[in-house]
């Protein structure tokens, strides 16, 4: 695909395109000299970002670009607005354009997503997740509780019956995937307030295969009886059957939670449909909206009906006031996401990562699973001899931003690792292409069979003479023809 097409199928809302580049441009100019007559050196980080982030080949699986519309959005007097509570229900005054956008928010996301709620006050995705969890508690412990004791809030408690629910509130089940097989920290890690709160157990994936194995899950969760199962995942390279997660839950009584953090793009742009959608499987999903939704950053949440009361009270449950610059953002992302050219976009994002992997594969790199389905890889690095720490050293001095990860029972641990993590929506959206991803794969090959680990150090490395600038000039190449926010000049 030439970069032309791309660049016009797959970025031309929100100013991605050239159309915009002209007004961004001036909207940009403008906002650095005021921020430049208040503090310069603000001024001359934001220019030097800028430039960093169009001059390295950005590989990160959990970033991407949002557009100058999402990103202008955010610089406004929303930020200033007190706003908590709820749509028409706020504890503050004054309170009625804040509802418009939290409004257009929700109403984008439970149209694009096929929900029948949508909560868009999440400050992130750790706060999506919490809300969430809460939010399940709130369901099926607290209401339950009260009911029992005759109580309608929890103020109407004595001080004894309100510690006999807390501790119930504080005593119950998660189930979720492991962190070195792609799970996230959220998802029952023990340093994690998920892994405090809950007693928690994590299921892995198929040694043999890589692949989750659903009947590993069932029986895991039929002995553990969780009272929420979560799927979801930062570092695995595969769709998942929600719909089969769902039957697990459904036979153990538990409430499935998605996080669909890092594929929600492909969800929006109706790559995964059927099974592989979380939506019409799970009792709450939870997201990002910053990673291949590009939009800004921040967190949402979709509910049934029966979650959707306990969800509304995320503020003062869990949150404070909402960002409500961020969410206004979040609308016009989800706007964004809404049109046809999404469709393409994340289309492409998965067609990219294929063929990322068939770049490595036919170059003999190993990748956890054999390939991917989804919107990333995860390498093995291993078979040249370096830890993920080195690999991911070696390929940032030669311009490639990638980050280390854990592979399934990863012999050099979580901080050290034995992978690489690379994602394809932020790329997709500069307009790389297939054979653009090919030669990523040329290039991340090269510096790695290029780089020795130094003596028995497992972050110590040496990259031969030559090969940073070689592959430097190279990356600078493809991204010179797939230049990041075409026609914006500061
Ligand atoms: N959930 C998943 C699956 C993630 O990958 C991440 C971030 O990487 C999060 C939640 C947390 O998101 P945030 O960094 O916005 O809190």
């Amino acid at each position: 695909m030439t970069a032309e097409s791309t660049t016009s199928s797959v970025s031309s809302v929100g100013g991605l395109g050239a159309a915009y580049a002209d007004t961004a441009s001036e909207a940009y100019r403008a906002a650095l000299r005021v921020i430049e007559s208040v503090e310069p050196r603000i001024a001359d980080a934001t220019r030097k970002e800028l430039a960093d982030q169009r001059d390295s080949l950005k590989l990160i699986a959990s970033e991407n670009y949002a557009s100058p519309a999402v990103l202008l959005t955010m610089g406004t007097w929303f930020s200033d607005k007190y706003a908590e509570g709820t749509i028409g229900h706020r504890f503050y005054a004054a309170c009625q354009n804040v509802d418009t956008v939290e409004a257009v928010a929700t109403e984008h996301a439970r149209e694009l997503f096929g929900a029948p709620y949508a909560y868009a006050q999440p400050h992130s995705g750790i706060d999506a997740n919490l809300v969430a969890y809460w939010a399940i508690l709130a369901t099926k412990v607290e209401a339950p509780g009260l009911a029992e004791l005759g109580a309608k809030h929890v103020n109407d408690l004595s001080e004894a019956d309100w510690e006999t629910l807390r501790n119930k509130l504080g005593n119950q089940r998660l189930l979720g995937m492991s962190l070195d097989t792609g799970g996230h920290l959220t998802h029952g890690f023990r340093p994690n307030i998920s892994g405090k709160m809950f007693h928690q157990r994590q299921y892995g994936t198929n040694p043999e295969t890589g692949f989750v194995d659903y009947d590993a899950v069932a029986a895991l969760a039929r002995e553990f009886k969780p009272l929420v199962l979560v799927a979801g995942y930062s570092a695995y390279p595969r769709r998942i059957n929600f719909a089969k997660m769902r039957e697990i839950a459904d036979e153990v009584g538990a409430t499935l939670m998605v996080d669909m953090a890092h594929f929600a793009g492909l969800v929006a742009g109706k790559v995964f449909t059927g099974d592989e959608d979380p939506v019409p499987h799970a009792h709450v999903t939870t997201t990002t909206t910053h990673k291949s939704l590009r939009g800004p950053r921040g967190g949402l949440i979709l509910a049934t009906e029966e979650y959707a009361p306990a969800v509304d009270k995320g503020c003062p449950m869990v949150l404070g006031g909402p960002l409500s610059h961020v969410m206004a953002a979040k609308a016009v992302a989800l706007a964004e996401a809404r049109q046809p050219e999404f469709r393409a976009y994340a289309q492409s994002i998965a067609d990219n990562a294929q063929a990322l992997a068939d770049g490595f594969t036919k170059r003999d790199a190993g990748l956890v699973t054999g390939g991917t389905d989804n919107h990333l890889v995860l390498l093995d690095v291993t078979s040249f001899g370096l830890t993920g720490r080195q690999a991911e050293s070696a390929l940032l001095d030669s311009g490639i931003v990638t980050n280390r990860n854990a592979i399934p029972a990863d012999p050099n641990g979580a901080w050290y690792t034995s992978g690489i993590r690379l994602g394809t929506p932020a790329l997709t959206t500069r307009g790389f292409g297939a054979d653009d991803f090919d030669r990523v794969a040329e290039l991340v090959v090269e510096v790695l069979s290029n780089t020795q680990a130094e003596g028995t150090s497992k972050a110590k490395y040496k990259l031969a003479d030559g090969t940073a600038d070689r592959v430097h000039a190279a990356a600078g190449e493809l991204l010179a023809a797939n230049p990041l926010y075409p026609g914006l000049t500061l």
